[in-house]
């Protein structure tokens, strides 16, 4: 009989020559366990996922009790179910007016589809501005939007008229104008390497959005719900998007996405032509019902109020020649090293020592510390001894 882990090579498509190919049996907190009994600290989350850690008990009761309930009943939008209506509500409750109208879908790519579709209808244009650098998903529409020529050459054609910009160069707005549909921007850049946005320059944009009649579309999928210490990254300047995302973390551990917007933007999906935009699982009563208790105990539990402390220990801590610098915002954070070898010989010698970490798609020298919000101060000082003494063990 096969092994796990030659079933995942045998029958997994791939989708790197070196997965880190850990095998978890089960995982609690902000740890996860192999077969063997090894523990890791989980220091990034299931990538920005895993916001109140593994198997949350108030997200493990409200998925048990809407199991009971019912499952899929109806692709979204046509039925009236309870656990989407409650966390839209939950939602509304914490956003400005201009998002008030909620599309749930599955996945942070389709939520990009679905925001860029949404810019297209509204405006009537067609083209579109990003980032160099941005990663938006990996689908046709949301790769047309990522900013790296290196993931996107072999899926050409992608969509026409995508302009891209460099991130907090105020000249290059000049670039958006009256053909612009929508510009898209992650507030703060994740695989880039946790790279901000800064406050003026979300500013310019948003003036050159409303002059140019643009729509602006902030990409919170991985920096939204608490991760940067705030529950939405945008609420760290004065400037707010015409369109939200919402993936990752949203759903409590669950597949969930949304694209938000306001009403009168959103009404232009249901008519011509009517269903601009249709999903199957969109909004599964299973992913709402834990979305719900997720924003609830994040709100109820003041779980974001200690995130400034717990960055600034993570930042005490972390002191070693071989660390050139720490960006980021809250429990977003990027370790940089000098060069990605050192990165992965440190990344390496964490996992030995039971911590699991990572690099970033567009920034293989720089480390990813995104460990659950709910991590303790013992627990982060812990963190750091280890990736420490991983240094020190490497002689860097
Ligand atoms: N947008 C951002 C900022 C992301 O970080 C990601 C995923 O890493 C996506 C979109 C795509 O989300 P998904 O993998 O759920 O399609």
């Amino acid at each position: 009989m096969l092994s796990n882990r030659q079933l995942f090579a045998q029958y997994l498509a791939p989708v790197s020559p070196t997965p880190v190919g850990l095998e978890i049996e089960r995982a609690e907190g902000i740890y996860l366990f192999s077969p063997d009994g090894k523990k890791y600290i989980d220091l990034i989350s299931g990538i920005s996922v895993s916001n109140l850690g593994h198997g949350h008990p108030a997200i493990k009761k409200a998925i048990a009790e809407q199991t009971e309930r019912n499952l899929h009943l109806m692709v979204y939008g046509e039925f009236v179910q309870s656990p989407q209506t409650a966390l839209a509500k939950e939602l509304i409750d914490v956003l400005p007016d201009q998002l008030h109208s909620i599309y749930f879908v599955s996945s942070g790519a389709e939520a990009t589809e679905g925001a860029l579709k949404l810019a297209k209808r509204f405006t009537g244009k067609h083209e579109i501005v990003s980032f160099h650098n941005a990663y938006h998903g990996s689908t046709h529409g949301a790769l047309s939007v990522t900013g790296n020529e290196a993931l996107k050459n072999a899926f050409r054609p992608l969509l026409p008229g995508v302009a891209f910009l460099e991130l907090n160069n105020l000249i290059e707005l000049r670039r958006i104008n009256d053909k612009t549909a929508c510009v898209i921007i992650e507030p703060i850049q994740g695989e880039a390497g946790v790279i901000e946005a800064d406050a003026k320059f979300l500013k310019a944009l948003r003036k050159r959005c409303d002059e140019t009649g643009a729509l602006l579309i902030f990409d919170e999928i991985q920096t939204g719900m608490g991760r940067t210490g705030k529950l939405f990254a945008y609420q760290h300047t004065e400037v707010k998007p015409d369109i939200l995302l919402l993936g990752k973390a949203f759903g409590g551990g669950l597949p969930l996405a949304a694209f938000i917007s306001s009403k009168d933007i959103m009404s232009t999906l249901s008519h011509s032509p009517a269903l601009g935009h249709i999903t199957t699982f969109g909004g599964h009563p299973l992913s709402c019902a834990a979305a719900l208790a997720a924003l609830k105990y994040i709100k109820e539990e003041q779980v974001l109020s200690p995130i400034e402390e717990k960055e600034k220990l993570f930042r005490k801590h972390l002191i070693h020649a071989a660390i050139k610098g720490i960006r980021g915002k809250g429990l977003f954070l990027a370790l940089q090293f000098e060069n990605a070898e050192i990165n992965f010989a440190v990344i390496k010698k964490c996992l030995e020592l039971g911590l699991l970490t990572d690099w970033f798609l567009f920034n293989d020298s720089a480390m990813r510390i995104a460990p659950p919000l709910i991590i303790t101060k013992e627990q982060i000082m812990e963190s750091c001894e280890i990736i420490i003494k991983a240094i020190n063990k490497l002689k860097l």
